[in-house]
């Protein structure tokens, strides 16, 4: 796909999703850190409900830092993998207490040296918080539709987001995150996409090769 296609592509799905933003709710960028770690494996949705109590028990970083586990682990117990998801949270609160002085910090490097942050995290916490994109977030939604566009063969994350990023513009990474995912919600989804109401369909491997 050239520059041109890939351009009308996204401006396409922008007209429709022109409400497209992060569905995670958070006040801080700690919030959102969280909030990220419990998104996985796990609906948006599940996650919004479940943060609000948890936000409200733990008001600081140091409050997650200082939590029982065992407190924690019930707090986020609705979004699955909670032992996991809760050892991370307290020891990513620490490392940002003890390293980055209470901050959370500004660039991908030092957002994947935390604990349960990696590339997709770092990508959507570097968009959300610092409004400034450094790649794409390629999450389930992202990987599917990349796969039956054709814009990516590859299956792993890293190699998709770096595919992407070869053919688009900087300027389109920050609504290439959201229409993706709201793509991947509302149109093509995954068991039964609806090619017939798709506004990419002209673009779309998958497409071509069925109809
Ligand atoms: S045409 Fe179908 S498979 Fe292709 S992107 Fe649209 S909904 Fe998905």
């Amino acid at each position: 796909m050239n520059k041109k296609d890939i351009i009308e592509l996204i401006e396409n799905l922008k007209k429709s999703y022109p409400d497209a933003t992060c569905s995670l709710d958070f006040e801080t960028p700690f919030q959102l850190v969280v909030a990220v770690m419990l998104s996985a494996q796990c609906t948006d949705e599940r996650v919004n409900k479940t943060t609000p109590k948890l936000f409200e028990r733990c008001k600081t970083i140091q409050d997650f830092s200082d939590i029982d586990i065992t407190e924690l682990e019930e707090l986020i117990h609705p979004c699955g993998f909670y032992k996991n998801k809760a050892k991370n949270i307290k020891l990513c609160a620490k490392q940002v207490l003890e390293n980055f002085n209470g901050e959370v910090p500004h660039t991908m490097e030092e957002l994947m040296t935390l604990a349960g942050v990696g590339r997709k995290s770092a990508n959507v916490i570097m968009l959300e918080v610092f409004k400034d994109p450094q790649g794409i977030a390629v999450d389930t939604h992202a990987k599917r539709i990349s796969n039956l566009i054709g814009l990516s063969k590859h299956k792993e994350p890293e190699k998709i987001e770096q595919d992407l990023l070869k053919i688009l513009p900087k300027e389109y990474f920050k609504d290439v995150n959201h229409l993706l995912v709201w793509h991947g919600r509302n149109t093509c989804i995954a068991r039964k996409p609806k090619c017939d109401i798709c506004s990419i369909k002209k673009f779309c491997n998958y497409y071509s090769n069925n109809h």
